[in-house]
């Protein structure tokens, strides 16, 4: 979705049974899709579902959103490396890893840094 483009209509979906999604359509008929829960296999619950209403707005301009959300989540041992291609052109890098950093997310690139790299960095940081 273009940056700074309106959302004009939201849904959840399941990608794959253990992958929540929140799909949104742009005022320009783009459509951008983002991990907005995983590890269960029921239907979105209500917390779910507030936090997707809840997204910080810097969300919306996420590059990743225009990509699979697997690359983001790669399987154990696979390369990190096309989601960091992708997190390297993306606006909102420093949001991303600042909101990563600030809820501990375990999984996944978010700014470009694997959870791993994240809890160095936080480390570092101390
Ligand atoms: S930095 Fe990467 S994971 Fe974060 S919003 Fe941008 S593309 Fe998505």
């Amino acid at each position: 979705m273009e940056p700074g483009a309106q959302v004009v209509a939201s849904s959840v979906r399941r990608a794959s049974p253990s992958l929540l999604v929140a799909i949104d359509v742009g005022s320009s008929g783009s459509i951008g899709a983002e991990v907005v829960g995983r590890g269960t296999t029921s239907a979105p619950t209500a917390s779910e579902l507030l936090g997707v209403i809840r997204r910080p707005a810097w969300q919306r301009d996420a590059l990743c959103r225009e990509y699979p959300p697997q690359m983001f989540f790669p399987a154990i041992g696979a390369s990190f490396e096309p989601a960091r291609e992708v997190c390297g052109r993306c606006l909102v890098r420093d949001d991303c890893l600042a909101f990563a950093l600030e809820h501990e997310e375990p999984d996944g690139c978010w700014g470009g840094l694997s959870g791993q790299e994240r809890r160095a960095l936080a480390r570092r940081a101390g």
